[in-house]
């Protein structure tokens, strides 16, 4: 999310953004290092990342609606994953069913903390995750990347429909829907 924001506003609103992030969480970062220093295959605390997801999304939706940010947010994570995880995917991407099955093993490539469970019925999946503190934001990004992962697999106008989220002291639950084909 943080490269999302460096290509579409510039290295300047970065540094900016960097200085908005609250301490401690400021620490972290490295204004003067791409992508603030965040290395895309670490392992980072829920709470830096909230902290990041709320910059990020909070100065993109001054330039463009929230759920575009999100749209692209999750599109860019998705997509720039996929090497890593390139043999596997496309097991993964085969179907919503398959994706729903291998939620977890996925969930561990993003998170360090928690547990996914997720399930298709007709054009609907339905999630639920309880994992470490984190923002509503750093959630929102979470369910935009779950967007994206079955627009991958051939869904066509994929939404997310309802999203709760609980913040780790309660399992965030989210539905997504698409048009059958
Ligand atoms: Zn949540």
């Amino acid at each position: 999310m943080v490269e999302w924001f460096a290509s579409v506003f510039g290295p300047g609103a970065l540094a900016e953004l960097a200085s908005s992030v609250a301490a401690p969480w400021r620490e972290e970062l490295v204004a003067e290092r791409p992508a603030l220093g965040i290395i895309p295959a670490g392992w980072y605390d829920e709470r830096l990342a909230s902290a990041l997801a709320d910059a990020v999304v909070g100065a993109a939706s001054r330039a463009m609606s929230e759920a575009d940010a999100l749209r692209a947010i999750g599109a860019v994570t998705v997509d720039r994953s996929l090497g890593r995880v390139s043999r596997a995917a496309l097991e993964w991407f085969a179907s919503p069913e398959t994706a729903a099955i291998s939620a977890q093993m996925f969930w561990r490539f993003y998170h360090s903390t928690g547990s996914i469970s997720a399930s298709v019925a007709g054009a609907s999946m339905h999630a639920v995750g309880i994992w470490g503190v984190h923002g509503r934001r750093w959630c929102a990004i979470v369910g935009a990347s779950s967007v994206r992962v079955l627009e991958l697999t051939g869904c066509t106008d994929v939404r997310l429909e309802r999203h709760t989220c609980g913040g780790g002291e309660r399992s965030c639950e989210m539905t997504l829907r698409w048009t059958p084909r």
